[in-house]
């Protein structure tokens, strides 16, 4: 059977007459606005926002090399994850399969949603089994998710491994990207149109220093983006959030230069870890942040947090024991946190 969306999104959504904004009724020129019953005064925040986000799509199409009709913007990728158990997942009936150890909210996702999640062990050196994942799907598997380079492992995924999976399963496969501006390994967008059960995630929260602003991007075939864009709220990139983005786009060499520094800092940040006595091993990375297993996790978390340290204590994650989870930092907050480690101890 090939992948067909009428074969896995829920019938209610696929049936869904969607709201219809305001500002979704009219297309072409206008200087008069008597439809949405907004305040004529306090421009430019009066108005709604484009329910569209067409402006900001098609700047990140340009960056891209993306047609708009395949871009999702969310209120950070949160959004297009739970959109996507909404559309695609029957409460109590289906379910999804992921790695684990990988990032949190697929999980909560799928329990804010009542369906099943299945967790399939990464290797101990965290590297991906393709038939172990799809060993586990079966007919009611709606989605498969994946996270390249992972969260919290800080490894990326072998992309074979993750094809033979795209390629042999006839649900969603969800690549979560959100670290892909810091990995030497290059983004399968390129490869989208081939591959029409495949949707790939990325944020302005990471490498573009947007994380405030909440702005998401899913990538997909034309189809799953409807799919997403019908049972969005109407308006769920606020007019701040999408003048910012446009903004920085405008300097996304600011955005290069910024990777550029925090990869040259974690590099340094990485040689010093190892000549820690409370460092026992550091995970290769291609993300902002190292996996670090420690000789006590939580002694050295509660050690830093009393310096005002916070690092992420991730030792009672799956074959995580005794890890923390470091972000790169600026070359000083980054020298701050050695500093600290030596003397901990
Ligand atoms: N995906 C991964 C793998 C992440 O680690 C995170 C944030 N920690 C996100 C998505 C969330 O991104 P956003 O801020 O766009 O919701």
């Amino acid at each position: 059977m090939k992948f067909n969306i009428q074969n896995i999104a829920r019938k209610n959504i696929l049936a869904l007459q969607p709201y219809s904004s305001a500002r979704d009724e009219y297309t072409g020129e206008a200087s008069v606005f008597l439809d949405a019953n907004e305040n004529p005064f306090n421009a430019p925040y009066n108005r709604y926002p484009d329910p569209r986000q067409l402006a900001l799509k098609d700047q990140i199409g340009r960056l891209k090399g993306i047609s708009v009709e395949n871009i999702f913007l969310g209120n950070g990728s949160d959004e297009p994850i739970d959109l996507l158990f909404r559309a695609f997942c029957e409460p109590g009936i289906d379910n999804v399969v992921s790695i684990a150890p990988t990032y949190g909210m697929y999980r909560v996702a799928a329990c804010i949603n009542n369906i099943t999640f299945r967790e399939v062990l990464l290797n101990e050196d965290f590297t991906l089994d393709a038939s172990r994942v799809l060993s586990a799907v079966d007919a009611n598997t709606k989605m498969i998710f994946l996270c390249s380079p992972n969260n919290p492992t800080g490894n990326a995924m072998d992309q074979k491994q993750i094809l033979r999976i795209i390629g042999n399963f006839n649900g969603l496969v969800i690549l979560d990207e959100a670290y892909i501006d810091f990995c030497p390994e290059k983004s399968l967008l390129a490869d989208l149109k081939a591959y029409p059960n495949l949707v790939i995630l990325q944020t302005f929260s990471k490498a573009w220093g947007l994380a405030g602003i909440r702005l998401g991007m899913a990538f997909a075939s034309k189809d799953i983006i409807d799919l997403l864009s019908k049972i969005k709220y109407p308006y769920n990139i606020n007019l701040l959030t999408q003048d910012k983005a446009l903004e920085m786009l405008q300097s996304s060499d600011a955005k290069e230069k910024w990777v550029e520094t925090i990869l040259i800092q974690k590099t340094l940040l990485i040689k010093e870890l190892h000549n820690l006595q409370n460092v026992v091993k550091i995970y290769p990375s291609d993300a902002n942040f190292v996996l670090v297993k420690t000789t006590a996790a939580k002694k050295i978390y509660d050690a830093l947090v009393e310096r005002q340290i916070i690092v992420r204590d991730r030792s009672k994650v799956e074959l995580c024991g005794e890890a923390l989870r470091i972000t790169v930092g600026t070359a000083e907050e980054n020298r701050m946190l050695i500093d600290a480690m030596k003397e901990i101890g």
